[in-house]
């Protein structure tokens, strides 16, 4: 039987709208949720990112400043205007856009980033927060790829869940989220060996490696779940993403397909996100706010 598929889009679509309605509410207390999304140079990926984050904070309701800077900011001029931003009372989620020119460095700015602003949850402190299993942010991409189960009815407990993909982005943090729901979790990366025998065995498998169909889909068992967070452009201009796709189907329960699966979730989340920092630096200031 072939697979359900995991609509990415309309969930998407539908936590959108509940966040738009949030912002209302927040509004009408006179509290109105900031994100800033800062983007260092020309990169045609980043620009078209950037694009699609300001447009949802428009469509959300959510207020942006979009921060252009040319290619060859300085470091320390880019670290002074992620401290200004930490400043601002307007601005509750701060995002800097990767990847930056080769002369500066990704991890001084996510560090300098304050925590409690941090909505991309890439700070250490972010990412500790979330291994110790406290109240945290989650990166958006794993955070959404959580959600998708969820909406899909997927219970975790009890599952094997089959990560490929280590990175401190999508890999690790989705895997400890599965963790966190009482799976039990192995991570692949490039150094595994037997990768197929490992995905024979799983009940879900997530793949983040970034290999156009490196999964086959005779490597899935039959009912899997499977979460395909690749997304690759082929020479022919078709997008893939790391699990091949028709024959995968044939065999999980459900799929979500690229595009359209992980994808657009990735943007909700960045808003859940700012909304949650906005409402976690209100009540910090104000006291009880919910
Ligand atoms: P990285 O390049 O940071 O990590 C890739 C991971 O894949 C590494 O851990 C690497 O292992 C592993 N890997 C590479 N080759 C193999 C192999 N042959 N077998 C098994 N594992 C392998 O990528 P990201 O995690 O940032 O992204 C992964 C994919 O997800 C990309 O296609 C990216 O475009 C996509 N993506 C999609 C998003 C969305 O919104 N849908 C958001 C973010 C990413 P090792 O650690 O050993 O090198």
């Amino acid at each position: 039987m072939a697979a359900t598929i995991i609509d990415g889009k309309a969930i998407s679509a539908k936590r959108r709208a509940r966040i738009a309605e949030r912002v209302t509410e927040l509004k009408a207390r006179g509290i109105s949720p900031g994100l800033a999304v800062v983007i260092v140079g020309e990169d045609p990926a980043s620009q078209v990112y950037v694009r699609n984050k300001v447009k949802a904070c428009e469509e959300t309701g959510v207020f942006s400043a979009k921060i252009v800077l040319p290619a060859e900011t300085t470091q320390e001029a880019l670290l002074a205007v992620v401290e200004e931003l930490n400043g601002r009372e307007d601005i509750n989620g701060i995002l800097v856009q990767f990847p930056l020119p080769a002369h500066l460095d990704e991890d001084a700015v996510i560090e300098a980033i304050r925590a409690d602003k941090d909505v991309d949850g890439f700070h250490p402190e972010s990412i500790g927060r979330l291994v110790v299993g406290k109240e945290t942010f989650v990166s958006c991409t794993p955070a959404g790829v959580m959600v998708l189960l969820e909406e899909s009815g997927v219970d975790l407990n009890g599952k094997d869940v089959v990560v490929i993909g280590r990175s401190n982005n999508v890999g690790k943090p989705v895997g400890l989220l599965a963790l966190a729901q009482n799976a039990t979790v192995t991570f692949c990366h490039s150094r595994t060996t037997d990768l197929p025998d490992h995905v024979r065995a799983a009940d879900v498998v997530i793949v983040a490696v970034g290999r156009p169909e490196m999964v086959k889909g005779d490597w899935i068992k039959e009912g899997a779940v499977v979460i395909d967070v690749g997304i690759n452009r082929l020479e022919d201009g078709r997008l893939v993403g790391d699990v091949e796709f028709e024959t995968a189907r044939q065999r999980a329960s459900a799929i979500t397909p690229v595009p359209g699966g992980v994808g657009p979730m990735t943007i909700a989340m960045l808003l859940e996100n700012t909304l949650t920092a906005t409402v976690r630096q209100n009540e910090r200031k104000q006291g009880g706010l919910r």
